[in-house]
């Protein structure tokens, strides 16, 4: 079988490797910790700073820069004017007190990959196949601003821009105003025909540590239910008020809460599942609370068992209800179903790897990523790089040089074969996306 990559590429490793590690050490100061981590909550002002840094930097490398009306930003390469896109990236924008790891890595290796690409088709007058991107997407944490991935449901259409951009943080600051304050709000939609969408990330587990692998590339994902739940009981004195005419919504939250554990380790390594906030009303120590909204997730790679788990967890809440003589009511239920990626691309990924002397192994995501959302409208691989000890969303994220390098190296030579047209064959599995 033919190579896909040549023997001497016209990007000297060392060049990429320069430039990104200037960029990501540059953008990794924009919200620093002082613990090494990183507190970069979307649209805010050191988003804002890490946009701009990103943004004169793309500029710089003559990338076409657009941002579109929920502050997607892109730089585009276009050699092929017409021609669909291959477009690469995640997310700068974290969780709080979080890793410098999550999301900016795949966006600026992607930034210093196809900067370096464009000039190579410059200077040796290659008109590829496709046309090059790299986008930062907007709120994929969903730290900020719920839901999650909000930026690239925007681009795919399963969300309308003007419902996002009227989404509100916890103090009542739309992401609208948020993105027009640091100026990332865009006029319009930036509408790209896809052939592809890449992303390389961190992998927040420990499988490819552990089985000594340099890249996963990622076949499934796990679907994610997520719930957010309000008890309403009612507000009275804590000293005073007899037991038995509490109506305490917080106790009811706890009872939830400790009955989502216990349906997690039911299934154990087959469903996950926490509350990982709450908001309490008046949430004073001496008020029973009379409102209390929780934020549910189970997460499993079986949809059917989800069902399953969910149905329990209703019965369960109503019983709850009851028991603490509380209502409650479902304020939003958002199922995000299991998907098989692209296996072209998966199939490329390890040709290439393979060619780049770099060990690779199948991989499943448990974590929602815009690889995930994208799928659903273009072939997408998602790809990740070792994260020691699994720590993520955490200033103890990790992740080596020569293994970020190593992430690099194969996302830049992917998207040099893809954007040629090499190594694409057979039928792309379309049947596969919902
Ligand atoms: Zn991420």
């Amino acid at each position: 079988m033919s190579r896909l990559l040549s023997h001497e590429p016209f990007i000297a490793h060392s060049l990429l490797v320069k430039q990104f590690q200037q960029l990501f050490s540059a953008s990794s100061e924009l919200g620093a910790t002082p613990a090494g981590g990183l507190h970069r909550l979307a649209a805010s002002y050191e988003d804002g700073l890490a946009r701009d840094h990103l943004k004169a930097w793309m500029q710089d490398q003559q990338l076409d820069v657009r941002i579109d009306s929920v502050g997607n930003l892109f730089g585009l390469a276009t050699f092929n004017p017409g021609a669909p896109y291959i477009l690469c990236g995640s997310h700068l924008d974290s969780q709080p007190t979080a890793g410098r790891f999550d999301g900016a890595y795949g966006v600026i290796a992607g930034a210093v990959a196809v900067a370096a690409l464009a000039e190579e088709f410059r200077q040796q007058r290659i008109t590829p196949q496709f046309n090059l991107g790299v986008v930062n997407w907007t709120n994929e944490e969903g730290a900020r601003y719920q839901p999650s991935l909000i930026g690239s449901s925007v681009f795919t259409g399963s969300l309308a821009a003007v419902d996002a951009l009227a989404i509100e943080d916890g103090d009542g600051i739309a992401l609208g105003s948020a993105l027009e304050s640091i100026g990332y709000q865009g006029e319009s939609a930036v509408t790209l025909p896809l052939a592809a969408y890449v992303e390389i990330h961190v992998e927040q587990g420990t499988d490819l540590t552990e089985n000594h692998q340099a890249i996963g590339v990622v076949r499934n994902t796990w679907a994610a239910l997520k719930l957010t739940l309000c008890f309403e009981g009612y507000q009275a004195h804590t000293g005073p008020t007899p037991m038995i005419e509490r109506q305490d919504a917080l106790l009811a939250a706890a009872h939830a809460i400790t009955f989502a554990r216990e349906l997690a380790d039911e299934f154990p390594r087959r469903l996950h599942s926490s509350v990982g906030r709450m908001e309490v009303y008046p949430n004073s120590p001496n008020v029973v609370p009379s409102r209390v909204t929780a934020y549910v997730e189970f997460r499993s790679q079986e949809q059917d068992l989800l069902t399953k788990v969910l149905n329990r967890f209703d019965a369960r809440i109503a019983q709850i209800a009851q028991q603490t003589n509380t209502a409650y009511q479902v304020l939003s239920r958002q199922l995000r179903n299991s998907i098989v990626m692209d296996n072209r691309l998966a199939e490329l990924a390890h040709k290439v790897c393979e060619e780049l002397g770099l060990p690779s192994a199948d991989s499943t995501t448990v974590a929602g990523h815009d690889a995930v959302n994208i799928s659903r409208v273009a072939p997408s691989l998602l790809l990740f790089v070792p994260s020691r000890d699994g720590i993520a969303h955490n200033e103890a994220e990790f992740t080596t040089d020569q293994d970020l390098h190593n992430g690099l190296y194969t996302l830049s030579s992917l998207l040099r074969c893809a954007s040629l047209g090499r190594g694409l064959t057979g039928k792309a599995n379309t049947d596969d996306r919902p």
